[in-house]
C-alpha cells in the first residue's frame, strides 16, 4: 500500500526535505559546498535579528527537544540567556546511545557544518562564548568530520574571536565519551566533561541555572540544534506550520528491525506509525513495534494508526522518545528481547542510587527465570510470582530513581506484559 499523498516523502535533494537536504548532496568535508547549499544563511539571519530576536523566533516556532524529552527549546534558551551568572555555556549532547537511535550520527557524518553553525547560533542567542560538543566515543567518522568542520570554520572566521566579522566570539571543543550510556544524561555528561565520574546530579537545579561548571548551560541534542537552522531560514511561522500544533517541524525517525528498508526517515510530525512502516517496507506479520528505544515501550502490530507526534504517542499511552521505530515480526523471540533490554539497563546503571542499582539486577534475574521456563516448556506457566515481582521492582525504580535511566528501565518490559500479553 502506498503512503497517502500528503505524506509523500521528498527524496534527497528535493526542496521538501529540511534536515537531510544536504546529505548525499554536499560533500561533508567541504565548507564551500556547505555554503553553496544554503550553509551559514541562518547565522547571518541570526546576526540580523540579534539575540533577543533569535530567542523569539525559536520560541514562536514551537521547536521542542529531539533528544527524547520534548522540552521547549525557546524556553530553555530564554532561561539560560536571562541568568546573571557568567559565563554561559552551550553543550551539544551528541552522546547518542539509545538502542535503535542513529539519527544524530547521520546528521553529524552527512552534514557536520550544520551542527557547527547551529551551535554558534545557540551560543549567540544564549550569551555563551564556548560550546562543548560531547560526542559518543563509538562515532569515529563523526569525530573526524566534525574536527575538520571546526578547523575549516575557524580558518574562515566562522568560529573564533570575531565570527563573520560581527564582533561575536565563539568556539567549540569536542570531547569524546567513553562508551557509557549514562553519560548521555545531561548532568552526568557535565560531570564527565568536568573530569568526574559520569553520575547524574539531582534536578532541580536545572542546567539552565547551574549546568556545566555550575554555570548557566543550554544543553541540546544534535537534531534539535540542526532544526534551528530551518527555524531561522523559514521563519517561526512557516516552521510552525509544518507538523502538528504541539509537535512542530520535521522529525527524523530511526527505523530498524523487520523492514525491507531500514534507515533514517524524515517526515513532518503527524505521519502515523503505519505510514512510516509502509515506507520502510514492514513485513505483513508484524507482531510489535518498539517506540522510543529501550527506554520507550512496545505497541502491538495492529496499532499502526498511532500518530507519530509527542502528543499522539502520549495519548496512546506510549512515547515517541528519540524517534526509534523497531519493528518485530512473529519470528522474534520476545522473552529474549526483553532479557536483552534488562541486561542493557543492568549494565548501564551507574549504581549511584539503590532503586536502580538493585532493581535493574532483580529485573534481569526475574526475566531470566521466565525466559528459562519459556525455553523448556514453550510457555511461561508458573511465572506469576516473577511477574508480580517485576511490577513491584519496576514501580520502585520508576518512583524513586534519581534519573531517567532508572525511571524508564521497566517501561519496555511493562508494555510487553500489559500491551503485548507477553507470557500470558
Ligand atoms: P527531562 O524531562 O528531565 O529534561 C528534558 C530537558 O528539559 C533537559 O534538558 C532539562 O534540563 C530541561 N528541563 C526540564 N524541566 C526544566 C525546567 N523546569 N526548566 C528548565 N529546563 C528544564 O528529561 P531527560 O532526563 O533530560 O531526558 C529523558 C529523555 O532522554 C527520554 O525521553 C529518553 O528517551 C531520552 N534519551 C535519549 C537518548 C538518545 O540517545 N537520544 C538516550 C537516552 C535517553
Ligand atoms: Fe545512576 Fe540509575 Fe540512579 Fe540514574 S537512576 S543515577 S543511572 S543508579
Amino acid at each position: 500500500e502506498e503512503p497517502s499523498a500528503a505524506l509523500a516523502v521528498p527524496q534527497a535533494g528535493e526542496p521538501g526535505l529540511r534536515l537531510l537536504s544536504r546529505i548525499g548532496v554536499a560533500d561533508p568535508e567541504s565548507l564551500d559546498e556547505y555554503r553553496a547549499n544554503g550553509g551559514y544563511r541562518a547565522l547571518r539571519r541570526a546576526f540580523a535579528l540579534g539575540p533577543a530576536g533569535v530567542l523569539r523566533e525559536v520560541t514562536d516556532s514551537g521547536l521542542v527537544g529531539r533528544g527524547g524529552a520534548a522540552f521547549p527549546t525557546g524556553r530553555k534558551w530564554q532561561a539560560t540567556a536571562s541568568q546573571p551568572d557568567q559565563p554561559h555555556y552551550v553543550v551539544c549532547n551528541a552522546d547518542e546511545s539509545e538502542p535503535g537511535t542513529f539519527k544524530d550520527r547521520v546528521l553529524m557524518e552527512g552534514d557536520p557544518f550544520a551542527l557547527i553553525e547551529s551551535m554558534t547560533i545557540a551560543g549567540y542567542a544564549t550569551g555563551a562564548h564556548k560550546g562543548y560538543l560531547y560526542l559518543r566515543g563509538e562515532y569515529p567518522r563523526a569525530l573526524r568530520l566534525l574536527t575538520n568542520a571546526i578547523t575549516q570554520a575557524r580558518a574562515r572566521g566562522l568560529l573564533g574571536d570575531d565570527v563573520l566579522g560581527m564582533g561575536y566570539a565563539f568556539d567549540i571543543e569536542i570531547r569524546r565519551g567513553a562508551g557509557a550510556y549514562i553519560c548521555g544524561e545531561e548532568t552526568a555528561l557535565f560531570n564527565s566533561l568536568e573530569g568526574h565520574r559520569g553520575e547524574p546530579r539531582s534536578k532541580p537545579p536545572f542546567p539552565v541555572e547551574k549546568g556545566l561548571f555550575g554555570k548557566p548551560t543550554a544543553a541540546n541534542n544534535v537534531e534539535t540544534l540542526v532544526n534551528v537552522l530551518s527555524v531561522l531560514e523559514l521563519g517561526a511561522e512557516a516552521y510552525a506550520a509544518i507538523g502538528t500544533g504541539k509537535s512542530t517541524g520535521p522529525k527524523l525517525f530511526c527505523v530498524s528491525g523487520n523492514v525491507e528498508r531500514p534507515g533514517i526517515y524524515e517526515l513532518p510530525f503527524g505521519a502515523t506509525l503505519g505510514d512510516l512502516l509502509r515506507l520502510a517496507g514492514a513485513t505483513d506479520d508484524l507482531r510489535a513495534v518498539l517506540l522510543g528505544g529501550a527506554a520507550g515501550g512496545f505497541v502491538r502490530g495492529d496499532e499502526l494508526d498511532i500518530p507519530l507526534t509527542f502528543e499522539g504517542t502520549r495519548e496512546a499511552g506510549t512515547t515517541l522518545g528519540s524517534g526509534v521505530v523497531l519493528a518485530l515480526d512473529s519470528s522474534v523471540p520476545l522473552p529474549r528481547i526483553l532479557l536483552r533490554i534488562a541486561e542493557f539497563f543492568r549494565d548501564e546503571s551507574c549504581g549511584q542510587c539503590v532503586p536502580c542499582r538493585i532493581g535493574t539486577v532483580r529485573q534481569e534475574e526475574a526475566l531470566h527465570r521466565i525466559a528459562e521456563r519459556v525455553g523448556t516448556s514453550g510457555g511461561a506457566e508458573g511465572s506469576a510470582d516473577d511477574i508480580a515481582l517485576l511490577r513491584e521492582v519496576g514501580e520502585a525504580m520508576r518512583d524513586a530513581s534519581i534519573c531517567g535511566l532508572g525511571q524508564t528501565a521497566w517501561n519496555a518490559v511493562e508494555s510487553a506484559i500489559d500491551r503485548l500479553g507477553a507470557y500470558a
